[in-house]
């Protein structure tokens, strides 16, 4: 028995007893002795924490690490749920890290699978604790084959994907400076996307978000007196109405795609008599370019807003501020990384297809800044799992995926760090 494997043999049974000793949080009863990678997945999906509130998930992935020999973890201190594992091969040669998210959403569960969510109204609804189990597994495979591998490799378990401060606290800390991390891999559930397949695609994968909030103000009063007050809710209406095709009127779709979605609203008003005196609008703009970038007709996507806005709020004689706040930058995959990848890949008969453009965001952008990034696209469906989308209440996961999901990093792995190249 190798060195390696032994002590992972010997912490695994000192961790479980700890399991088997403690209450609350992952039931140990739920933990079988020799744990597999479904084991790990189930466990994390029964237990979903939200952003930046990952204890329970950060201590259970620690927990793991450990036992499989990762007695160095490192975390961030502005988001201490991050884990980071680093597996020094000792040998000079590349620094890869491969990262996983970890968070869940406010959602009840309705998926009926066996080992569904004990938080009432929490929920793995982006398949997070997916990609998680998929990078412990990949964590212990490559430890056991470590006399293999030259450089370091970086397992990076990511809170709050979902809310801000994930991705860019971790890249604010400059942990991954630090550790010389040159390249940056992540893979997300595809639903619809047969198991056993991948996706990906040089260049902008997923587009950038910006966060639009309006606030009108004008003079509210009796609902029936149209003639004495301000009509916001007409105006409301209206702006919902122009802001959402805006992007259609001014930008050519097809080379900038982008979409403006107002989600929510507020007025100050509960009665049905009483007009209101405030309205409060907010959505997403999603797009691939710059809010400041000057495309369209010498103006940005900024201006347009704040124009259209504010020439409908002077023809209603109201106050309107705008704020557009940007938040994920686009998912940029670097095109010399994914060349490797796709020669990586194809050797071991990884099956392997160009991934569509997206208008969903991801905070994993924030590592493509600084560092060569590759994200892919992984195969959930098999039967009737793995179709619905994500953040649905249904969604769910065929569990052969987490195999591929392992096989894909391992293999890129292997590949990037090969101590025989
Ligand atoms: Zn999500
Ligand atoms: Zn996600």
């Amino acid at each position: 028995m190798n060195p390696e494997r032994r002590k992972f043999l010997n912490s695994s049974i000192a961790v479980l007893s700890l399991l088997i000793m403690s209450t609350g949080g992952f039931s140990p009863a739920a933990l079988p002795a020799e744990q597999t990678l479904k084991d790990y997945y189930e466990s994390l999906h029964r237990v979903p924490e939200l952003g930046k509130e990952e204890y329970k998930t950060a201590e259970f992935i620690r927990k793991q690490l450990k036992s499989f020999g990762y007695d160095d973890l490192l975390s961030v201190e502005a988001a201490p749920t991050t884990v980071i594992a680093v597996l020094d091969t000792g040998k000079p040669g590349p620094v890869n890290c491969f990262r996983a998210d970890m968070d869940a959403r406010k959602c009840r569960e309705k998926s009926g699978v066996a080992y569904a969510s004990t938080i009432d109204g929490i929920m793995h609804n982006c398949g997070h604790d997916a990609h998680s189990a998929i990078l412990l597994e990949t964590a212990k495979r490559l430890l056991l084959e470590k006399s293999k591998l030259k450089g370091k490799l970086v397992f990076l378990f990511q809170p709050a994907e979902e809310c801000a401060g994930g991705a860019d606290d971790i890249v604010n800390d400059g942990v991954l400076k630090r550790l010389g991390v040159e390249t940056i891999i992540a893979q997300h559930c595809a639903p619809g996307l047969e198991v056993s397949r991948h996706t990906l695609k040089d260049g902008s994968v997923l587009a950038g978000s910006n966060k639009l909030s309006i606030n009108l103000k004008g003079k509210g009063g009796h609902a029936a007196q149209v003639h004495e007050r301000d009509d916001l809710a007409a105006l409301a209406s209206l702006l919902t109405l122009e802001l959402e095709r805006l992007p259609s009127r001014i930008a050519d779709p097809i080379l900038y795609p982008c979409i403006c979605s107002i989600s929510t609203s507020n007025w100050d008003s509960e009665q049905l008599n009483v007009a209101p005196s405030t309205i409060s609008l907010s959505g997403t703009v999603r797009a691939f370019f710059d809010m400041d970038e000057k495309l369209f007709q010498g103006k940005s996507f900024r201006e347009k807003i704040d124009q259209l806005v504010s020439g409908f709020a002077s023809a209603y004689g109201v106050e309107a501020d705008v704020e557009l706040k940007a938040g994920v930058p686009p998912t940029k995959n670097d095109p010399a990384l994914c060349a490797r990848a796709r020669k990586i890949l194809s050797k071991s008969g990884i099956e392997l297809s160009e991934a569509e453009r997206a208008l969903f965001a991801e905070d994993f952008s924030f590592y493509n800044k600084s560092i060569p990034s590759a994200y892919f696209g992984l195969g959930i469906a098999r039967d009737n799992a793995g179709k619905e989308n994500v953040h649905s209440a249904g969604f769910n996961i065929h569990e052969d995926c987490l195999e591929e999901g392992v096989k894909l990093f391992v293999t890129l792995a292997e590949g990037l760090a090969s101590a025989k190249n």
